[in-house]
């Protein structure tokens, strides 16, 4: 039983997803490989050798591949696929996209989001926002799945040697186009890394006074995040919202400020370590999850904690 993982990387870094992917793979089987399709891609796959556990590292390097492109990484994928009786992706909005396509091509089900591995055909993955844990099982020949990361642990990121073997590159498939990509900079920590995430919700009534989160993120080192109903009515953008249908993160420590605690935004947080809610409702669902509740006003605590701090 041979596993096939596919790296999410930016042609010159390692994305930490993969790690915590392989943590998934690594409870199917020893026997893991890594296919790394990109440009340019040398130093990720001297990074992806070094973990320990990997046995080969395939590269895929050429110009269809240099912006992860969906249609194109699915067909590189493909180009392998047989040999593998599972292939895992991370979760993520890149890999989201492409196991589907890999799935339909295989014609098998995808197995989406998985939790937990029971065995080599049977896997736990939350379902209804995450209230209730499936089980579910596959008999198709060839799985392939995807990994909620943030309910693995990272490998570890050194300690091995595998072989790097480079593969032939597939054709660009002419259905999609690179056009530019906009990064937002900042120097705060990504959500889905970050060991503290500050997060706002309604309550905040404005973009202006979201800048109070801003100021408790700066002492904590912390992320920035935002209910759906903050990003909605325009006080934060849109890639802050974390729940159902925003990120799913899992902090050491997570500060929701006048969040309500509605079920889908819970759905994003249940892998958090520390739940600290402050809210001037003592009735608030939010205090049912929370490890620690302050029932206060935000814009007297807020300024108070910050300033404490
Ligand atoms: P509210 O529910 O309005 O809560 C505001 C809270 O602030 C209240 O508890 C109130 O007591 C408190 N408050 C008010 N003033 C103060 C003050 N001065 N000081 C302290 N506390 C105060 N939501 C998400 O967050 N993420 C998602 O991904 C998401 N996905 C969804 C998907 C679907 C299909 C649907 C239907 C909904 C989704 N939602 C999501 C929306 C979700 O149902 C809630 O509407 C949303 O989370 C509410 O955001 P909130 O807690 O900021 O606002």
């Amino acid at each position: 039983m041979t596993v096939l993982v596919i790296a999410e990387h930016d042609n010159g870094v390692l994305k930490k997803a993969t790690l915590n992917t392989l943590g998934a793979a690594f409870k199917l089987s020893s026997d893991v490989h890594v296919l790394l399709a990109g440009k340019g891609v040398d130093a990720v796959a001297t990074q992806i050798a070094n973990i320990a556990g990997v046995t080969k590292v395939l590269v895929a390097d050429g110009d269809a591949l240099a912006h992860d492109l969906a249609e194109n990484l699915s067909r590189q994928v493909l180009q392998i696929a047989d040999a593998y009786t599972h292939i895992v992706f991370a979760g993520t909005t890149s890999g989201k996209n492409t196991a589907p396509r890999v799935a339909a091509k295989c014609d098998v089900a995808q197995i989406s989001e998985i939790t937990a591995v029971i065995d080599s055909d049977t896997f736990e993955r939350p379902i209804y926002a995450g209230s209730a844990i499936a089980t579910v099982k596959s008999l198709d020949k060839q799985k392939v799945i995807t990994v909620r990361t943030t309910a693995f642990e990272a490998v570890p990121a050194t300690g091995g040697s595998a072989g790097i073997e480079a593969i032939p590159v597939v054709a660009d498939s002419g259905l999609s186009t690179f056009v530019g990509r906009e990064i937002v900079k900042s120097e705060r920590p990504e959500l889905t890394n970050a060991a503290v995430i500050v997060s706002g919700g309604r309550a905040l009534g404005s973009a202006e006074n979201f800048q109070l989160l801003e100021k408790l993120a700066d002492k904590l080192g912390a992320a920035v995040g935002a209910s759906r109903a903050a990003v909605d009515a325009g006080y934060a953008p849109n890639d802050l919202q974390v729940g159902q249908t925003g990120k799913v993160v899992a902090p050491q420590l997570y500060i929701a400020v006048g969040i309500s605690g509605a079920i889908q935004h819970l759905a994003g947080i249940k892998d958090a370590k520390v739940i600290v809610a402050i809210n001037k409702d003592a009735d608030a669902p939010i205090f049912g999850v929370a490890d620690y509740g302050l029932v206060a006003d935000l814009f007297t605590a807020v300024p108070e904690l910050t300033e404490a701090l």
